[in-house]
């Protein structure tokens, strides 16, 4: 089978990354494409496995040198799917799972035909705001910020080809694999379709003949 591009957004607090990186764990059918972005490290997150982390200079000598598939700003920050990164994973039969806002995934649309898209919805809005608020620690202002980003990112859900309620991680998880199988089944992404019908036709052609 063909590997392909599996495109996951929602807003931010919804899931994704975690559901992503399930996947990872849990399917050796799947690859991560690691991102760069040029926003600070949080605690725990690692160069070269949350992010690759790079400065405005690094990051724009990428662009110049055309090695993104799509690159963003979000939040004033920039971020970038590499090239390299899918190249990386389809050259080892892997899907490849991008966690990317929505205008990222709009470039991806323009570009790759046969990509998959799949929109992560909280299962209310009330649990929406309850997630964005997180610690409790912001200031309004920025809570406000956040709210109206995600009001923004939830429009385009129309433009996706799937979309998944994340009310319990688990199932999301399980609905993300199960979109994963069924495109893999897709007869445009197996390779070498046409000659496996042919050998079996051959077969039953000749099964027939002996029956003269
Ligand atoms: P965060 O800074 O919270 O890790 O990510 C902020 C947003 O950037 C999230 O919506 C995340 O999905 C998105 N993002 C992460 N990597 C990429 C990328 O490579 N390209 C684009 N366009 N967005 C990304």
């Amino acid at each position: 089978m063909t590997p392909f591009l599996l495109v996951l957004s929602s807003p931010s607090g919804v899931g994704k990354t975690t559901i992503a990186r399930q996947l990872l764990e849990r399917r050796a059918d799947v690859g991560y494409s690691v991102s760069a972005t040029t926003r600070a490290p949080r605690p725990g997150e690692e160069h070269g496995r949350s992010y690759w982390f790079l400065s405005e200079v690094e990051f724009e000598a990428e662009v110049q040198a055309g090695a993104f598939v799509e690159h963003a700003r979000y939040n004033a920050n920039r971020y970038g799917t590499l090239k390299r990164e899918v190249e990386r994973l389809f050259a080892l039969g892997k899907h490849v799972v991008m966690d990317i806002e929505v205008e990222g995934a709009r470039q991806v649309r323009r570009q790759v035909a046969d990509a998959v898209f799949v929109f992560i919805l909280p299962p209310s809005g009330a649990e929406l705001v309850k997630r964005l608020g997180g610690r409790g620690t912001e200031t309004s202002t920025v809570l406000k910020h956040r709210l109206a980003i995600a009001n923004d990112e939830l429009k385009a859900v129309t433009e996706y080809d799937y979309v998944v309620v994340n009310d319990d991680l688990e199932r999301a998880i399980a609905q993300v694999a199960a979109i994963l199988d069924a495109e893999g089944h897709r007869v445009s992404r197996h390779r070498g379709l046409a000659q496996q019908v042919e050998q079996i036709r051959r077969e039953v052609a000749a099964a027939a003949m002996r029956l003269d």
